[in-house]
């Protein structure tokens, strides 16, 4: 059996830091959660005045509180990225704190309901002003001296109770709450450890919570955060289906009984697990070991009641009723349309483009197991748990699934795809998770796939490798890679980050993996990303142009860049452009092109592309004098200099035209390559589905 850990518990991560935050003292937590949620609520922390270290996996973090209504005002919008529990938490926690502040998102954070927090907040005494949609991020907040509250949540959600939770504490009121069901309860057990006098009644079906009085300080923590059950429940579901072998063993596992509805449904459906609890860890989570082994499962019905306690594992619940026999009916799960995305929409949607049986209620799901291979693209819609559901859908045997947007995970689960790569057993190893790569045929084991060829195509500053290389990528059906992109959207997080362009070369490779730029395979190219947003015009602005060539020559960040770029060459047939990529990123690529042409000539086209003028006032000058410093730079750092390789193809394009210049590499790649260059082959048959 394979034995794994998986990353710390998300709810907790977060809970952890908020409370170490308004706690007096120093609090320590080991095992939090490194992905890029927790990391929202770190840096929010960070601008209201606390010193939070960056969020390291496996290292004890240590944060000294600033008490319960020491928070800073903010110099900017506090950017809650994909984070729906940083937003409402910290709407509690600024509720009770003299001071003004603005939160904002994504775009998915943006569209998502605020206002079961900021209703009752708003009656204790806070004050929202939506700055875009009522009701909807960004929300200025006021805080300031609040009011008791007595409130009936109109449906159980840990988020809104804790946020309310949190508002007694900052506010020094007390807070009595009526939920019409069971939500997770990490913030009671916590504020509880930390001093807080609240208690937790069931009457009928509903959860009464009191926070008769919170402390005027908070004790610091000293906690281990478990794994995260939620995380969890995907390599769990692996070894169920068969995909792990002879099963696994999760160790760590948190077993919060709030948390862990999955497993009483699971066992309906005939799934062995074994349970096995350790002692409960400081803050008062249990937490324990699950052993799992392949089952025969069968369907089932999923009740209304159920929901609270396995909110977040229907995506994968919905992946194992694909696969087990008969139907399972979930209902009741209409808070799932609010989340992440519309969770139930978006699994209707690919389960039915799988081959799979499904019919959407407004609630819920009901469906039909089946043994069929399945294949397809995935679109997870941004959002980490449907693309981990569906990874674990395309890692089983005779299965041919690729997920989109495969970097979603890391808002919860860094690590993911190789915990599944590593896990899965041979015969069903995942595919590389891609959506529009179709060299994958289906039901064919993917990794017996064939890598398609690259192409380079390198030169200096300006002399249209990038308009050239899509172009040509695009006659061959083949995924563009813009290289400098990738180094002008490292400059941006550099730029943003707020540290002083002379300190950057002292960064090292692990310095730089605190900036979260990440690269997405869509469609005919690759996106680039900071966080969950995607940089577009941003990668061309003065500043960057200014800045790029010197991080590019830092040699920490031709380190951190060259997986990336070669990562991008194991998606299937590539065309690259930059200045390295024949040298030293791809030196067995099957062809390389040297794309130069006189300096003016460069000059005066890039002028044209930005809707300039050439020929105004000594611009064309002024713009030739610029390329020559950025090669300058380029062709004399002493990591993978701007150098033509031995094998290379130079393509001199002053005089040619666009047209001539695609046709003169084109000819070359055809020589060099073959038939597999052939117009038609690979990716063109997917064009039309390409969504950007
Ligand atoms: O191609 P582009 O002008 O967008 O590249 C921006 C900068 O990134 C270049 O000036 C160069 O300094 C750097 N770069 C690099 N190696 C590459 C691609 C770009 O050093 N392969």
């Amino acid at each position: 059996m394979t034995e794994l850990k998986v990353p710390g518990d998300k709810s907790i991560s977060h809970r952890a830091l908020l409370l170490a935050a308004l706690a007096d003292g120093e609090s320590r937590i080991r095992g939090i959660l490194t992905g890029e949620d927790p990391r929202a609520t770190a840096s929010i922390l960070r601008e209201l005045g606390v010193r939070v270290p960056p969020l390291v996996a496996d290292a004890e973090l240590r944060i000294t509180g600033v008490g319960v209504r020491g928070l800073r005002a903010p110099g900017r919008m506090l950017d809650c990225a994909n984070s729906g529990t940083t937003a409402r938490l910290m709407l509690g926690v600024l509720a009770g704190q003299a001071l003004e502040a603005t939160l904002t998102g994504d775009e998915s954070l943006r569209r998502r309901p605020m206002r079961r927090v900021t209703d009752p907040l708003s009656r204790m005494g806070a004050r929202f002003e939506p700055l875009a949609a009522p009701g909807r991020l960004p929300l200025r907040i006021t805080g300031g001296a609040l009011r008791t509250l007595d409130h009936r949540l109109p449906v159980a959600s840990a988020q809104v109770k804790s946020a309310l939770l949190l508002a007694g504490v900052t506010g020094g009121v007390s807070v009595r709450l009526i939920e019409p069901g069971f939500s997770r309860d990490h913030t009671e057990r916590m504020l509880a450890a930390a001093g807080c006098v609240l208690t937790a009644t069931p009457e009928g079906g509903a959860n009464r919570v009191r926070l008769t009085a919170a402390p005027a300080a908070l004790d610091a923590l000293d906690i281990v955060v478990p794994g995260d059950f939620s995380s969890a429940a995907f390599p769990l579901a692996l070894a169920l289906l068969g995909g792990a072998g002879e099963g696994v063993v999760l160790r760590g596992i948190g077993l919060n009984p709030t948390r862990t509805g999955l497993l009483p449904v699971l066992e309906r459906m005939n799934a062995r697990i074994e349970v096995e609890t350790g002692s409960a860890p400081e803050g008062g989570e249990p937490a324990g070991d699950l052993i799992v082994q392949p089952s025969d499962l069968t369907g089932t019905e999923v009740q209304p009641e159920e929901i609270p306690g396995l909110i977040d594992e229907v995506p994968i619940l919905a992946v194992l009723a694909a696969r087990a026999r008969g139907t399972t009916r979930i209902t009741g799960a209409e808070e799932l349309r609010v989340k992440e995305s519309d969770r139930l929409g978006a699994l209707a949607a690919n389960l039915t483009n799988l081959g799979v049986e499904v019919e959407e209620l407004p609630d819920g799901l009901v469906i039909e197991g089946t043994n069929r291979s399945l294949a397809g693209p995935v679109e997870a819609r941004g959002d980490h748990r449907i693309a981990m559901a569906f990874g674990v859908l395309g890692a089983l045997a005779g299965n041919a699934i690729t997920v989109d947007a495969p970097a979603a995970v890391d808002v919860s689960y860094p690590g993911f795809w190789e915990m599944l790569e590593r896990a899965s057993t041979p015969a069903g190893r995942p595919s590389v998770p891609d959506s529009s790569e179709k060299d994958v045929e289906p039901a064919r084991p993917v990794r017996e796939r064939k890598r398609g060829p690259v192409i380079v195509i390198d030169g200096p500053a300006g002399s249209g490798k990038s308009t050239t290389a899509r172009e040509v990528a695009r006659r061959l059906g083949f995924r563009h890679l813009d290289s400098g992109a990738l180094y002008r959207a490292l400059t941006c997080a550099l730029l943003e980050s707020g540290q002083p362009p002379d300190s950057w070369p002292a960064l090292t490779e692990s310095d730089l993996n605190a900036h979260p730029v990440r690269m997405v395979a869509a469609g005919t190219a690759f996106r680039m990303m900071l966080g969950t947003r995607t940089l577009s015009a941003e990668l061309r602005s003065p500043e960057v142009d200014a800045h790029v060539s010197a991080v590019a020559r830092l040699p920490a960040v031709r380190g951190w860049l060259l997986d990336r770029q070669r990562q991008a060459g194991r998606k299937g047939s590539l065309v690259g452009d930059g200045r390295d990529l024949g040298t030293v990123v791809f030196p067995d690529a099957e062809a390389k092109i040297f794309l130069v042409a006189d300096v003016a000539e460069r000059a005066r086209r890039r002028l044209l592309e930005k809707g300039r003028e050439p020929d105004s006032g000594g611009a064309v000058t002024a713009e030739a004098a610029r390329l020559r410093a950025r090669d300058r730079i380029d062709a004399t750092r002493g990591t993978a200099p701007l150098r033509k390789a031995a094998d290379a193809f130079e393509v001199d394009g002053t005089r040619l035209s666009f047209e001539e210049q695609v046709d003169t590499i084109l000819g070359v790649v055809r020589a060099r390559i073959g038939d597999r260059g052939r117009q038609g082959s690979d990716l063109r048959a997917n064009a039309p589905t390409t969504r950007e």
